[in-house]
């Protein structure tokens, strides 16, 4: 079983907080982002709803769920100043003024089922978020028709858009698999109170909510979800991080989730630690891991945080990576 220190959990915990624990209901918001109107983040520049491409027999379609972004902060990034974070956004052609982070949802439509990875942080709750059904249904998909959800892991970003404001389920017709490891570590009443305060609302929410959920079913490292579709523990972001890796028609692509943040900081700088990260030396170790086994096989990548059209290839530059989009 994995365990993260305290101590190493509590270096990031102040900042953290705001974006673990987005659910206002349980007051972690900070004011920057709660009272910010809608927020031009560069990361969607074309203003696409959704990017979809094919692969075999499958198609692929990456969703636009929203957009935030936060103030500059010493420890954003462990290892890195934000004079050197401000280079670099602006080195990627973003403004350096704040720090920009987008929302992307994986849908795969692959025998006759519709499979989503990850729900998006969900509506009402940031005001350039939870747009993923408005941008689903201009996809053609509709939630209802969502058959298999995929979770990586349980940050709110990633699973708060399972659940409405008073926790009801948003697709209680889809069955629902999460990496045992994930499920294990936030669920453990006796593990909450030992996390830090700004991350104890993520454990409670799932606590109140996914035990009693019928339709969730937990499973483990290269693991077949569907035809065509194993998971891959990732872990270091999270405890249970799973990344998954897709096939057909000869061809890879893989739904890294959050193995990297956005690539004009992180695919460029992978040593980079942000803060999100649990478990750092994990984290870029599974990082470079995955790279390097999609450049080797030629797999294209979708990031979930990587801005749209979320998806694209890698080349080895260095020590360091360049990311192509596919659009
Ligand atoms: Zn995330």
């Amino acid at each position: 079983m994995f365990d993260i220190s305290r101590r190493r959990f509590v270096v990031g915990a102040t900042t953290a907080a705001a974006v673990f624990g987005l659910d206002r209901s349980v007051e972690f918001l900070p004011s920057a982002w709660a009272q910010g109107g809608p927020v031009e983040t560069g990361l969607n520049p074309k203003k696409m709803q959704f990017y979809r491409f094919t692969m075999g027999d499958m198609e692929i379609f990456q969703i636009f769920e929203g957009e935030v972004t936060r103030p500059h902060s010493d420890g954003f990034i462990r290892n890195a100043s934000v004079e050197d974070t401000k280079k670099a956004l602006a080195a990627g052609g973003l403004k350096d003024d704040i720090v920009p982070n987008v929302f992307t949802v994986t849908v795969v439509r692959t025998g006759g089922r519709t499979i989503m990875f990850d729900a998006g942080l969900g509506a009402g709750t940031l005001p350039a978020t939870g747009r993923l059904a408005q941008n689903l249904k201009a996809a053609g998909i509709e939630q209802k028709d969502i058959n298999l959800i995929v979770v990586s892991h349980f940050h709110p970003d990633h699973i708060f858009g399972l659940m409405d404001k008073d926790n009801a389920q948003i697709y209680p017709n889809a069955e629902i698999m999460m990496p045992a490891a994930e499920y294990g570590f936030w669920t453990d009443p006796a593990r909450t109170s030992k996390l830090p305060e700004g991350v104890q609302g993520i454990a409670k929410r799932a606590q109140a909510t996914f035990p009693n959920w019928k339709n969730i079913k937990q499973i483990g490292d290269n693991a077949e979800v569907a035809p065509g579709i194993r998971s891959v523990s990732t872990h270091g972001h999270t405890p249970g991080h799973t990344s998954y890796v897709l096939a057909s028609g000869g061809r890879q692509h893989i739904v890294l989730a959050d193995i990297t943040n956005i690539p004009q900081l992180f695919v460029k700088n992978p040593g980079w630690h942000v803060m999100f990260d649990a478990d750092p030396n994990s984290a870029e170790a599974n990082r470079r891991k995955m790279f390097d086994r999609a450049i080797a096989d030629k797999a294209t990548l979708g990031g979930y945080h990587w801005g749209m059209p979320g998806c694209g290839t890698l080349a080895k530059d260095g020590n360091s990576y360049v990311y192509t989009p596919m659009a």
